[in-house]
């Protein structure tokens, strides 16, 4: 019997599974084959100290990663700023998150994890284990099982439900620069009536345009229909008159993605012998563009925390639980401060959604 077993393969799962690779464990990695979304996204420079300790920042070249040169919003004026609000902070990077996710896995790989390339299904737990029932019709036992399947959460349940605070959706797609295009590598966030626009540049001549909006106010048909698409960019300034000065038409690509954004909160990250990290523990708004460093962040404290477990020490564990949950409580009054400085469009639902207090977490 594995002494733990990590369901899920992203930054969460992958950092959990080198920390403990790295702590002499042998973990077993359960995911799927990789279908990372192709979009490019926002790497926090606040993931540097875990991308160092856990022997990836090297992993960040030009191929995976692009240096981010500032961050401009028309977000509560009509006038483009550039961000200074993080001036004295460094920047992050652009990354091509499909790219730098397959090369952590080969360093896992190289390293000799243990894979199984199914899903999980339905887990119990027992006074000693956790049974998993996975896909493929096996089933295994651990001692200890860290959930990092993301948005699936696949231990939430009744008595550990994640409670969703919204219902926003990202609608995204990537474009290609032409040859003799050169981007400034600046992040581009624009708030218009039913939400909000976000447009990056990414490696390798690309850029990435994403809007989000509440899944109730995505009009019928977007996906088929570029007319619609066409009026939606006709409501911006800043992100139209960037799309027509890098030559780009997202409305002839024909290919846009839909993905789920919503911010989803679990009250409980330690529930006996399973532990939760990244977006299966707290999924975040991705205005904030964090997610990504909290996943690996989290991936290394459960993993932190499964090894004191192991030894019959559940004080990491706590502390793990209650740094997440005091770091989601503040992201979420963060969140709602950063929605009520956009004042434009109070009447507009999806802004008076975003007026009322934040919630209380426990
Ligand atoms: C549109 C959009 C834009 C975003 N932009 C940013 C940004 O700019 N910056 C940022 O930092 N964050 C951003 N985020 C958030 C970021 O993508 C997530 O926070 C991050 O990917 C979470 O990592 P994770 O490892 O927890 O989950 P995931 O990356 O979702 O990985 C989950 C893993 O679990 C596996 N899995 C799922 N179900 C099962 C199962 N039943 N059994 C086994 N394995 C399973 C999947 O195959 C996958 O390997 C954005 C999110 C969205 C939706």
């Amino acid at each position: 019997m594995p002494d733990v077993v990590i369901l899920g393969a992203g930054m969460a799962g992958m950092a959990c599974a080198r920390t403990l690779l790295q702590r002499g464990l042998r973990p077993l990695l359960v995911a799927p084959e990789p279908d990372v979304a192709s979009r490019g996204e926002t790497l926090s420079f606040r993931a540097s100290p875990y991308l160092e300790r856990l022997g990836w920042l090297d992993l960040l070249d030009a191929e995976t990663a692009t240096q981010c040169q500032g961050r401009y919003s028309l977000w509560g004026s009509a006038a483009l700023r550039r961000d200074t609000s993080h001036q004295d902070e460094q920047p992050g990077w652009h990354i091509d998150r499909r790219r730098l996710e397959a090369r952590m896995a080969d360093t896992l790989d190289t390293a000799g994890i243990a894979r199984r390339r199914t899903e999980a299904r339905q887990l119990s737990q027992g006074p000693s284990q956790v049974t998993i029932a996975l896909a493929d019709g096996a089933s295994i036992d651990a001692a200890h099982v860290i959930d990092c399947t993301g948005r699936a959460a696949v231990t939430a349940g009744p008595d550990t439900p994640l409670r969703r605070l919204d219902r926003l959706v990202g609608c995204y797609c990537v474009l290609t620069l032409d040859d003799d295009v050169d981007a400034v590598a600046a992040t581009l966030v624009e708030a218009v009536a039913d939400g909000w626009w976000y447009m990056t540049v990414m490696p390798g001549g690309r850029s990435l345009l994403c809007y989000f909006t509440d899944s109730d106010l995505l009009p019928p048909g977007l996906r088929k229909d570029p007319a619609l698409l066409r009026q939606l960019l006709s409501q911006t300034q800043a992100i139209a008159a960037r799309l027509d000065s890098l030559g780009l038409d997202p409305t002839a690509s024909g290919a846009l993605s839909f993905a789920p954004a919503s911010t989803a909160t679990q009250v409980r990250l330690i529930e006996h012998r399973i532990i939760r990290a990244g977006d299966a523990a707290s999924a975040l708004d991705p205005l904030g563009a964090n997610g990504l460093a909290t996943a690996l962040w989290s991936g290394i404290q459960a993993a932190e925390s499964a090894i004191g477990l192991l030894a019959g020490n559940d004080s990491q564990a706590k502390d793990y639980e209650r740094r997440f949950l005091e770091g989601i409580a503040s992201f979420l009054t963060t969140q709602r401060a950063m929605y009520a400085s956009e004042r434009r469009f109070s009447d507009a639902s999806f802004w008076r959604r975003r007026s009322h207090a934040a919630p209380a977490m426990a």
